[in-house]
């Protein structure tokens, strides 16, 4: 079936839409700090979503260690959540 899954770890839980998937992140993980600048940010989609709108490919890289395979599998993350989601999920919390 195609559903949406939540990628975290071992969750694999799997959503109707990405809007529960996000809601699930948020509130079911212990969330993310983000390696370049230190934010805590929800984790799974909306990290990944702070990690490449807020920082360059590059500093991701330096800090997660990361390749480009990891880059492109991030990418095809955000393209397809953005493409299904009714409305922008904004990435700020407040825990600011
Ligand atoms: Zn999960
Ligand atoms: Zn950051």
């Amino acid at each position: 079936m195609i559903g949406w899954e939540c990628a975290i770890d071992d969750c694999g839980v799997d959503f109707g839409s990405p809007e529960e998937l996000i809601a699930h992140q948020e509130t079911e993980h212990a969330g993310h700090e983000c390696r370049v600048c230190g934010k805590r940010v929800a984790d799974g989609y909306l990290a990944i979503s702070h990690a490449f709108s807020e920082h360059t490919r590059a500093e991701y890289v330096r800090a997660y260690d990361a390749n480009a395979k990891a880059i492109r599998v991030r990418e095809e993350v955000l393209r397809t959540v953005e493409s299904a989601l009714d409305e922008p999920v904004s990435v700020t919390n407040e825990t600011e």
